[in-house]
């Protein structure tokens, strides 16, 4: 999901009536568990976005990637991580989206937090203002501080409390750059935002990089577990699935006259995703189209 900016009408409205009542709570699902490695995924609910934060658990520390949107998410990943006794030793954001760095300051403020260069420059550059803006927007939800990219991550393989990560990047895909990790020991792939389990993906141009990115996945069939960023653990079978979302995309946009008749296409293909919202927005803001008006 990329930024959104200040008029988010429709969000707004839905999450004021979220808000009134009581905010739903995260989901957390063990995705994986061998002796060295557990996996647990914590999953912010559908209509608030569905974003992960996966907390790995090593024999003697724990890394967590991606640090929520709402604040309350990223105090019950707090919650999840006290209960595991075991110190962070790496705090990883997978790209500069706003969901997945604004959230964990307040719960996380001393963690060391690792991303790619590019995505340090990028939150350091428009981190604290985006951050703002979120709070004018979205009030006491949204955390009073950041936790800013203090480590950069190069790509390769490290050993972490003997255990293989393998850090990539990827360009072009959802986001502009965004890092990959890699677990072969779990067979596990954290794909963050390459991959969207059953949410609505946030179109905002020519998805050509992002297929690339997600037919790579497809030729390393050796990865069994796929980590989205938004959306529950997956298997395999989310990579089609998303790829043939982009090429249902394609077709709605060529055969559509308007904003509302694309929609009702998507919805009506799609009526079980969450962040339905999301189309709203991208449409408003970010995907431009002659749609011959
Ligand atoms: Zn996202």
């Amino acid at each position: 999901m990329k930024k959104i900016i200040l008029a988010f009408t429709i969000g707004l409205i839905t999450l004021n009536k979220i808000m009134a009542q009581e905010l739903p709570k995260a989901g957390v699902i063990l995705a994986a568990n061998t002796k060295n490695v557990k996996i647990y995924t914590v999953v912010a609910p559908p209509e608030m976005f569905s974003n992960t934060t996966h907390v790995i658990e090593l024999p003697h520390e724990l890394v967590l990637v991606d640090g929520q949107f709402f604040a309350p998410y990223a105090q019950q990943v707090k919650a999840l991580t006290d209960s595991l006794k075991k110190p962070i030793t790496r705090f990883y954001i997978s790209h500069d989206h706003p969901d997945h760095y604004i959230g964990f300051g307040d719960a996380f403020p001393d963690v060391p937090v690792y991303a790619l260069q590019e995505t340090k420059d990028g939150i350091e550059k428009e981190g604290q203002q985006t951050l703002e803006q979120r709070q004018k927007q979205f009030g006491p939800i949204i955390a009073k501080s950041l936790n800013m990219p203090s480590h950069v991550q190069q790509t390769g393989e490290e050993i972490i409390d003997g255990v293989k990560f393998i850090f990539e990047k990827s360009l072009n895909n959802e986001a502009a750059v965004s890092l990959i990790i890699k677990l072969p020991e779990v067979k596990a792939y954290i794909a963050q935002d390459v991959v969207y389990n059953k949410t609505h993906l946030f179109i905002s141009g020519n998805s050509d990089g992002w297929r690339s990115a997600l037919r790579k996945i497809e030729n390393e069939k050796k990865y069994t577990l796929i980590l989205p960023g938004h959306g529950v653990p997956a298997t395999r079978s989310v990579l089609s699935d998303d790829l043939k979302y982009l090429d249902f995309v394609d077709q709605a946009l060529a055969s559509s006259k308007t904003k509302e008749e694309y929609k009702a296409k998507l919805l009506a293909a799609y009526p079980q995703y969450g962040g339905a919202h999301l189309i709203d927005i991208y449409l408003a803001y970010y995907l431009k189209k002659d749609w011959g008006k």
